[in-house]
């Protein structure tokens, strides 16, 4: 029986009352599990005003409370992590270790933003003037909003959500309508957990959803991840209200491979980097670039002996690689690339469509995908394809090896396989993208550092998480004191200096 589903508001399920309905499949069955309600403008901005009230004392409850809380929710989503894991890979289609690496990498955001009564600390300067001090503190913004992708159902809203209410905000969040039940299930955990009603809301929706978060004057800033026109416009609308925005896209991953790299240990990464979750990873590597005819022709060898051997199937089955892609129109959109790739004159190595999977004859499955000999301007190398499909550029030499990931639209993330640091070292430096993995398959987030692509991958001036997710979710007021101590100066109508 299909599921009907809700909104979380205030610390509860709302259900919709707009009419307005998407499908939630499970793409492994290509069946429509569960009916998702889409939020008119009035259901948003009623989600807003719960969100304002529940912000007033959450943003001044002493931030080692704020962060017991998190604490608890952490032990709470590990002690039902197979449940959501389960859940996730039903709406996903993603395989369920990779679901519980999803969930897992959310966590560890949550994890450090229980520093959070370390890292929202101001600055103090003692005799900044002559009895006067100033310092600095960092305060909420209010209510804050993120709009999510499908891709990392638990992951990407976690990024945003933890650092917002450990700051002090209240959250509302838009995930994507193709998997919501893990994040209802989140928001359920974080009421479990202690926090406040009303500081973590859920709200699905479609556009007309987003446009009332960009518009309404009551939300302050706009976390956004998804598809590079989306994140534009999102970005440009946001910052037209006065609104913080930080809005990441799509990528194009590229893996650069030198002559003197071990090819085994590359085939290996290319594997996971490259076909892992259906390639649906903003961080998969989608185009391969080895250096030098002879590495390129070992390269394809031992990839086509690897892509022989993996296993697309049901996420849930445990000897499969990898899972069906989300929709049946991105199975479509992945095979029309692959048949412009052919048109454009790429080498078609491997061959992943018309895959069936007996049991699932109606999933969304795309097999593993490998074209060589790509150019620079076909449009397989340039559009993200967002699929289990590789593309290897040759390149001549280091040089070309470098300006190609430089030189892209995306700057996401690029890798690098090569014995010789000096190579590593000049390539990490000079490199224009964002995130640089060397000798490792992509350059996985780490919750204590910063994430975000350059170019049409990222868009605004802070990326997620680590310091830099405190930043976005606070302002920072400066105070400058000096308390009466019997001296007169009598009125001054010059600029102080600072001297
Ligand atoms: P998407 O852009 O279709 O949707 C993302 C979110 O935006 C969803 O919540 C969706 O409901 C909403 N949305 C869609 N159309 C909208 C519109 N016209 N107006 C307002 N909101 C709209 O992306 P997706 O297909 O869910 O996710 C895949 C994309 O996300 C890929 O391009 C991938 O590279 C990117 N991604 C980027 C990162 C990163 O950190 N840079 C991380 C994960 C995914």
């Amino acid at each position: 029986m299909t599921r009907e589903l809700t909104h979380y508001v205030g610390g509860a399920h709302v259900d919709g009352t707009s009419g307005r309905f998407a499908d939630v499949y499970n793409p492994s069955i290509g069946e429509v599990q569960a009916r998702l309600p889409l939020a008119s403008g009035d259901e948003v901005r009623r989600a807003i005003t719960v969100a304002e009230t529940a912000q007033v004392q959450w943003g001044t409850t002493n931030p080692q409370r704020r962060a017991r809380i998190l604490n608890k929710f952490v032990e709470l989503v590990y002690a039902n992590m197979d449940e959501l894991a389960a859940l996730l890979t039903s709406e996903h289609g993603k395989t369920f270790p990779d679901a519980k690496g999803d969930i897992q990498r959310g966590l560890e955001v949550i994890e450090f933003c229980v520093a959070a009564p370390h890292l929202l600390k101001g600055e103090f300067s003692d005799s900044a003037g002559s009895d006067i001090d100033v310092h600095s503190m960092r305060q909420p913004l209010g209510v804050v909003a993120g709009i999510t992708p499908f891709n990392f159902p638990a992951m990407i809203p976690l990024w945003k959500a933890g650092p917002a209410i450990a700051s002090g905000n209240a959250f509302i969040l838009k995930p994507s309508e193709r998997d919501p039940s893990v994040p209802l299930r989140l928001a359920e955990l974080f009421t479990e957990a202690g926090l406040p009603d009303g500081i973590f809301n859920v709200i699905n929706g479609d556009k007309e959803a987003v446009d009332v978060l960009l518009e309404d004057p009551r939300v302050k800033a706009i976390g956004f991840v998804g598809s590079t026109p989306i994140a534009q416009s999102i970005y440009a609308t946001a910052a037209a209200n006065g609104k913080r925005a930080q809005c990441f896209g799509g990528a194009k991953n590229h893996m650069v491979i030198m002559p003197d790299a071990d090819l085994d240990m590359v085939a290996d990464a290319l594997m996971g980097a490259g076909y892992g979750s259906a390639g649906e990873r903003c961080m998969a590597i989608s185009v391969a670039i080895p250096v030098g005819e002879k590495t390129a022709d070992a390269l394809v060898a031992k990839l086509v002996e690897r892509i022989a051997t993996l296993r697309v199937g049901d996420g849930m089955d445990e000897t499969s690689d990898f899972g069906p892609v989300v929709a049946q129109s991105a199975k479509e959109r992945i095979e029309d690339y692959v048949q412009i790739g052919v048109d454009e004159g790429a080498s078609l190595v491997v061959d992943g469509r018309g895959l069936t999977v007996p049991g699932h004859e109606n999933g969304f499955w795309v097999g593993p995908t490998l074209f060589d000999n790509v150019t620079e301007t076909m449009r397989i190398y340039k559009e993200e394809i967002f699929g289990p499909v590789l593309c290897i550029i040759r390149a001549k030499d280091y040089e070309e090896a470098l300006r190609l990931p430089s030189e892209h639209e995306f700057g996401n993330g690029v890798s690098i396989f090569t014995r010789d640091g000096d190579t590593a070292r000049n390539f990490s430096s000079r490199v224009q993208v964002g995130m640089v993995g060397i000798n490792v398959p992509i350059p996985v987030p780490i919750a204590y550092y910063t994430f975000g692509g350059w170019k049409a991958s990222g868009f605004g001036d802070l990326n997620q998480h680590g310091a830099d997710g405190f930043r976005f979710y606070t302002k920072t007021k400066t105070v400058t004191t000096r308390w009466p101590s019997g001296i007169r100066e009598g009125a001054s109508f010059i600029m102080p200096e600072g001297s």
